[in-house]
């Protein structure tokens, strides 16, 4: 592949015309070439400790080595970082790439799939560039298995995007947490999510859904909630039997179960019933958390979505009771992390804007976890729940070379993660706006991963077009 500046590609579609400038890597990427990259720290997530200076090195899509020095192949790329952090690519392990700010509702009902796609595109490209490079993401609300198609654009190296666990719509009961409850029947408004009343019905609905592409579960397990004189209160959607259902019938497809689970008894059905994961976990019992301690299931508090509604309130009366929810997450989260329990980071981006969602480990910190605590939590439990354990989450030789750099020290200033300065994802430099002076090139965009744009489109017009490898 011979170096190249600004390549500017028009390709007639379909008889619309679609223009795509893109700016190559001042190194052509190949793939398997070595790049080492050199900054002033690494991050070992494990230790829980920052190493001086810190250097990777990278072959292809994965980490050769990592440490203080690493070997310098004759060829190799050397990136220079400077003053920066090393650290693993960010784990968002509940996102919702399918929604934007707005009103939620509404944008379901009065946005076209299709629509809702191009800006789900938008919203992964956003994330990666704040240095998300893995992600769950917790449902589409409403737009069915369209995440399958972003998913694979992705994987595929057409479209820049994190490494996506996906679930297509979530798992809900008739009238629940997500269906459109409040709206005119006679306009039969669709639900978010996709029906299933008892266990039969979950084990059907998960088939399906894995038929068109999903490789997690989300089921709602809790809602609508209330404060009722500074007393939490959400019913359970379903038994603890029927979570299992869903657990088992997930597990035969390789898969795992992420619950909705705001309070009792609903989380601890949950627990109960093996979920990979409790996301916005606001009210644990004691013996709920002792479940999640003893089986390690993380919770994800989600707390940037709390505090975004509680600061975007339509009234001041909402505002109170958004106010009053988020004083009592906080104050439950404090006897959460006392306790033990697992946690894992998790934004529920999407109401609020994509890209920004590294709020959250600054949350995390100022409501009572140390720095080191939410890193690990987020690499090493999202990891986990991403089922990408062993390939993501630490600097480590056969990882996924999947890395960001920030400036300054992380375990002094969690803030740090907000300003991602360097992006990789799987060997390809996605964003490099740090480092030496003639590798500084702000919004350097992103490369072509694996796949040269007119080998992609001469693949397409042949018929022979090649899918890489689709995630179990
Ligand atoms: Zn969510």
């Amino acid at each position: 592949m011979k170096r190249y500046g600004w390549l500017v590609v028009v390709a007639v579609v379909g008889g619309c015309a679609v223009v795509l400038a893109q700016e190559a890597p001042a190194g052509a990427k190949m793939q398997g070439r070595a790049i080492v990259l050199h900054a002033a720290r690494l991050l070992d997530v494990s230790a829980g400790k920052i190493v001086a200076p810190g250097e990777v090195l990278v072959e292809g899509e994965r980490i050769v080595a990592a440490g203080t020095s690493v070997e310098h192949p004759a060829g190799a790329e050397v990136i220079d970082l400077g003053d920066t952090t090393l650290m693993p690519g960010l784990i968002d392990a509940h996102v919702h790439l399918f929604l934007h700010p707005g009103a939620e509702d509404l944008q379901t009902v009065e946005e076209s799939v299709p629509q809702r796609t191009i800006i789900a595109t938008l919203a992964a490209k956003a994330d990666l560039m704040a240095g998300f490079t893995a992600e769950r993401d917790m449902g589409t609300e409403g737009a069915g298995s369209a995440d399958t198609a972003v998913m694979r654009a992705i994987d595929e190296g057409l479209i820049p995007g994190p490494r996506l666990r996906i679930s297509g719509n979530a798992v809900d009961i008739l009238g629940g947490h997500e269906d459109a409850n409040r709206f005119n029947p006679a306009q039969h408004v669709l639900s978010n999510a996709d029906y299933a009343n008892t266990a039969e019905e979950i084990v059907a609905v998960i088939r399906e859904q894995h038929k068109q592409g999903s490789t997690f579960v989300k089921m709602y397990e809790t809602g609508p909630d209330s404060m009722v004189k500074g007393e939490f209160h959400t019913p359970y959607q379903y038994t603890e039997a029927q979570l299992q259902a869903g657990v088992e019938e997930a597990a035969r497809l390789g898969m795992n179960v992420g619950v909705h689970a705001q309070g009792e008894p609903g989380t601890l059905y949950a627990a109960e019933a093996g979920v990979a994961s409790i996301d916005h976990a606001t009210q644990l019992s004691d013996e709920t958390m002792r479940l999640m301690k003893e089986k390690h299931i993380p919770a994800v508090p989600t707390f940037t979505i709390f505090e975004y509604f509680a600061e975007h309130a339509a009234s001041p009366a909402a505002a109170e009771r958004e106010k009053a929810m988020l004083e009592y997450k906080i104050h439950e989260f404090k006897r959460q992390v006392a306790a033990g329990v697992p946690m894992a980071v998790g934004s529920d981006v999407g109401p609020f804007p994509h890209g920004t969602q590294a709020k959250e480990f600054e949350l995390m910190v100022q409501y009572g976890m140390t720095p080191v605590a939410v890193l690990q939590a987020d690499y090493l439990n999202g990891a986990q729940i991403l089922r990408w354990q062993g390939q993501i989450g630490e600097l480590k030789a056969g990882y996924y070379a999947d890395l960001v750099a920030v400036p300054g020290n992380p375990l002094e200033d969690i803030t740090a993660v907000e300003r991602v300065g360097f992006v990789m994802k799987g060997g390809v430099v996605y964003k490099q706006g740090i480092g030496n002076r003639e590798q500084r090139l702000v919004f350097r965009v992103w490369a072509w991963p694996r796949a040269h744009l007119l080998e992609q489109l001469s693949l397409r017009r042949a018929g022979g077009r090649a899918r890489g490898s689709v995630h179990g």
